[in-house]
């Protein structure tokens, strides 16, 4: 007879393979298909924070940021060995943000997320502080210094995929699903390998959506049902250049068109600078850093930096696209970095579709599909073995972490 799985996943991003995780700990039968390589889309292309946003703030995304927040220290936690305390040098530029706006936003990034681990902000004064030397002499003088993290937001998925296969979970990669069909109220998925384009169909009581920038292509695979939220893709595009300092610590910089850009050290040799926002309407797959955005990185930071940047220094770039929730913003900056699940039964089963959200919360959106879910999943499992795994994620390891984890002094 055929194995009826508890829950099919499509997609292994980091927000398909953190529910895979958290509902096999939870005791569910669990298969996830990914159609390329495990963080092959979005989840390998960021920035690579786990932060609580701190431009945020000023869309008003308060329960984002929070989340975040309490998020940040908790996969630090988890993660010690991909994890990492970055501190952040945001220096005040004449005519942009005043001094004060900036202090009241670090305070409430400070104060709103349970920091306990992660040092505060303190101001630093540039014409002393090492940070100062790379920049304009005399231009800025005045900075403040904050906390986040830096991640290998691509190990972070297949660490995440390694841990849900070890407590059981069927992950299948190189797998595309080509057909969602509902017979008798449970899924038939098809799915096509694409090395050998052998098929098979797996059968499942729920299905989650995790296709990121295709969340809208998956549902036209017949799960016969009309989408109601609209996914916007935005792109955001990185340059990396040789080494541009000799200190550890990322700066943000404040843009005269309202973004900021990160400067970050990257990988002993390089930094990474980025990134960048704009509506995307061609094939995911094929994004790239175009001309223009590489310029407009390197003027954005040339602004700050003492020795300007320009695109005959940048060694490699590389680009993703957001699938974010179309909230109706109107520039493509200002879209909602929030996540947002749309709900389905079009035959009776569950099928839950994932808009939006960050690498950040991506543990946290695990455990809120599984609260969305669980009035049609708890009938499959023993309702006592589901309550006592419930938010089990906040405190168990990745694969390969050591808990030798310190407080961080700066
Ligand atoms: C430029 C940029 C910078 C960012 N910076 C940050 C940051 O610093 N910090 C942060 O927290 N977040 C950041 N984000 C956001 C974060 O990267 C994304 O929200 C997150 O990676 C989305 O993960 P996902 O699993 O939803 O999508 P994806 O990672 O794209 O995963 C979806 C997967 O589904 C697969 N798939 C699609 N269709 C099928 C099918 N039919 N069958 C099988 N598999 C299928 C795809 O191959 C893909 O691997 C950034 C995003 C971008 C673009």
């Amino acid at each position: 007879m055929q194995e009826i799985y508890d829950l099919a996943i499509i997609g292994g991003g980091i927000n398909g393979c953190g529910v895979a995780r958290d509902a096999v700990g939870r005791g569910m039968s669990v298969f996830l298909c990914e159609m390329n390589d495990l963080a092959s889309g979005t989840s390998s292309w960021s920035t690579k924070l786990v932060h609580g946003g701190l431009r945020y703030l000023e869309y008003y995304e308060f329960r984002l940021v929070r989340e975040a927040l309490i998020e940040r220290e908790i996969l630090w936690k988890i993660a010690p060995h991909l994890i990492r305390p970055l501190r952040f040098v945001l220096p005040h530029h004449d005519g942009l943000r005043p001094a004060w706006l900036l202090r009241l936003g670090l305070f409430l990034y400070d104060h709103i997320g349970g920091r306990k681990l992660l040092p505060p902000t303190r101001t630093l004064d540039l014409t002393r502080d090492e940070v100062g030397r790379p920049l304009v002499p005399d231009v800025y003088k005045k900075a403040f210094e904050y906390s986040d993290c830096f991640v290998d937001d691509a190990r972070l998925v297949v660490l995440t995929a390694r841990d849900a296969a070890d407590r059981g979970a069927d992950i299948r990669t190189r797998s595309r699903a080509v057909e969602v069909r509902q017979e008798k109220e449970i899924w038939q998925v098809t799915v096509e390998n694409t090395s050998s384009g052998e098929r098979s169909t797996i059968a499942a009581r729920a299905l989650v959506n995790a296709g990121g920038p295709w969340v809208e292509d998956v549902l036209h695979l017949g799960a016969g049902v009309k989408a109601r939220a609209k996914v916007r893709l935005v792109q955001g595009s990185h340059i990396v250049v040789r080494k541009l300092y000799a200190h550890d610590r990322a700066y943000m910089f404040q843009n005269s068109d309202g973004r900021i850009v990160f400067v970050i050290p990257y990988q002993d040799d390089f930094t990474l600078i980025g990134t960048t926002d704009r509506d995307y309407h061609g094939d995911p797959a094929k994004v790239k850093a175009s001309d223009e955005e590489i310029e407009y990185l390197c003027e954005s930071v040339s602004e700050y930096l003492a020795k300007p940047v320009t695109p005959k220094d940048v060694v490699w770039t590389y680009s993703g696209v957001r699938p974010l929730y179309d909230d109706g913003a109107s520039e493509a900056k200002a879209a909602t970095r929030d996540y947002v699940f749309e709900l389905d039964t079009p035959g009776g089963a569950p099928l839950l579709s994932i808009y939006g959200g960050k690498i950040t919360t991506y543990r946290r959106l695990a455990e809120e599909a599984l609260e969305r879910l669980s009035p049609y999943l708890r009938s499959a499992t023993p309702r006592e073995d589901f309550k006592a795994r419930e938010g089990w994620t906040a405190k168990a390891a990745l694969p390969a972490a050591t808990w030798t984890f310190r407080r961080s002094r700066r």
